[in-house]
């Protein structure tokens, strides 16, 4: 580690002012930086109050909670110290320029800390990517997976894997390198054989997983899209007014699509509105509504808006054309404009379609509990469903998919098998394993992974 001398500061809790703001310390220099601005070092794990002095002037700066966590047993493996100060923007000013002035103590980088962890082996990299995702959690659902991955659910179940891999591999290792010895059995590589067998049949079978987790970590993305003035803008706007818990109200606002972010029932969804799209001749414009048609056309559900007052025509063809991929319902609104026996000749006209379709009205809300309840559902079945996903990226999948390639190759080789070629592919196998959890080959995608971080964590 090439930074190992350097110790690293920063305010981990959120922005100022606050009650609170706790800064943490890591590396060689904690215990010096503890002596020099509290005086003294306080006894592991517990909580001790302290004066914050500036060690040049001897002023002091506010009262603290101080921690002192020796290595290794410290989140990042390093002795670590934390002040909890109080939270305003001069105290932690003070508090961060008596720190940089301590030698050997710099401010630390975005996800530096965690990225400690990894590197000492407090965290495996399917734990990190966990843990960014609990801090970007916005849902329920987002929540209990996160929280499982940062257990270890996929990085104990990696590592076990690639343990018994190991295994095999020894096996077949000592016939390669002892193939006269007498006393190393004849036939190692059936065992090892009935292993790998055993673990592709496994992995495969948590890869046929509909990527639920991939899904629950991304939301379900809904568009509302439908000719100009049904009434698109006004259904997301009564979507997102009436849902108390709005994660970001038109947030990620482009152009041509604007985004809603909710909670729906503890599942996150995406709202897009494509009220914008339309043809145009002007290339910025058309490159935008190429942008806006694309996203419609990945989102998980459409939901085309019509006219009850106006349209009796369904447009089957330019639907089955612009979403050939999309599960579509067809969201009857204005119903407040017509009549009930108009509601049910329309009824009549959609019975023989394979869409389900919805009556409402944006206006008045009639109608409109239901279909949010039928959302809700939907969001449920989609995401929730089944047991907890173990793979919620697409790394992971990678990584899953080139284990169960190299054990399928060791698996078909034709007996008898060449032991060099088997022990090449179980090799493959533990290595694609180790990818995962980030025991190997992992320099390229660490610093994507630790990006992501906020400074502090
Ligand atoms: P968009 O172009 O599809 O986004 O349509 P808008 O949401 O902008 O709505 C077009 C017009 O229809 C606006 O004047 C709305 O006030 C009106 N409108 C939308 N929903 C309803 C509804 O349920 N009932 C009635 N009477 N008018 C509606």
């Amino acid at each position: 580690m090439s930074q190992a001398a350097d110790t690293i500061f920063a305010l981990s809790s959120g922005r100022p002012p606050a009650a609170i703001a706790v800064v943490r310390i890591s590396g060689p220099h904690a215990r010096a930086a503890l002596e020099a601005l509290i005086g003294r070092v306080p006894e592991p794990r517990k909580a001790a109050l302290a004066r914050v002095r500036d060690p040049h002037s001897g002023d002091v700066i506010d009262e603290a909670l101080a921690l002192w966590f020796p290595a290794p047993r410290s989140e990042t493996g390093e002795d670590t110290a934390e002040l909890q100060l109080h939270g305003g923007r001069a105290v932690i000013a003070a508090v961060l320029a008596a720190l940089g002035r301590i030698a050997g103590c710099r401010p630390a980088e975005a996800g530096e800390f965690t990225r400690r962890a990894f590197e000492n082996g407090q965290l495996d990299l399917t734990r990190v990517e966990g843990l960014a995702d609990l801090i970007g959690a916005d849902t329920e659902a987002q929540r209990r997976q996160a929280f499982r991955q940062l257990k270890g659910l996929l990085g104990d179940r990696a590592e076990a894997w690639r343990t018994q891999l190991i295994g095999a591999l020894a096996l077949v290792e000592a016939r390669i390198d002892f193939p006269d010895e007498g006393d190393v059995p004849e036939d190692l590589i059936a065992p090892a054989l009935v292993l790998a067998k055993q673990l592709r049949d496994e992995i495969a079978h948590v890869l046929a997983d509909q990527r639920r987790g991939e899904r629950l970590r991304e939301g379900l993305v809904v568009a509302i899209a439908g000719p100009p003035n049904a009434g698109k803008s006004s259904l997301l706007n009564r979507i997102a007014r009436r849902e108390a818990a709005i994660v970001s109200p038109f947030e990620g606002t482009t152009r041509d699509v604007i985004e809603v972010h909710l909670d729906l029932d503890g599942y996150p969804i995406t709202l897009l509105d494509t009220a914008g799209i339309r043809e145009s001749h002007d290339p910025v414009e058309q490159e935008g509504v190429r942008r806006a048609r694309e996203r419609a056309a990945g989102a998980d559900l459409v939901l085309w808006v019509m006219d009850a007052a106006t349209s009796g025509e369904i447009p089957v063809e330019q639907l089955g054309r612009e979403f050939s991929n999309n599960t579509k319902w067809l969201i009857w609104n204005k119903t407040d404009l017509i009549s009930a026996l108009r509601v049910k000749a329309l009824k009549s006209i959609i019975h023989k379609l394979d869409y389900r379709c919805y009556f409402i009205s944006a206006l008045t809300e009639s109608g409109f509990d239901e279909f949010l309840g039928v959302l809700a559902e939907h969001a449920r079945q989609y995401l929730g469903s089944g047991e907890p996903a173990l793979v919620t990226r697409a790394r992971h999948r990678r990584a899953l998919e080139d284990t169960v390639a190299a054990l399928g190759r060791a698996v078909a080789e034709p007996s008898p098998a060449r032991e060099d070629i088997v022990a090449e592919e179980l090799r493959l196998a533990a290595r694609a394993l180790g990818r995962l959890t980030g025991r190997v080959d992992v320099e390229d995608i660490l610093d994507v992974i630790f990006r992501d971080f906020c400074i502090g964590k």
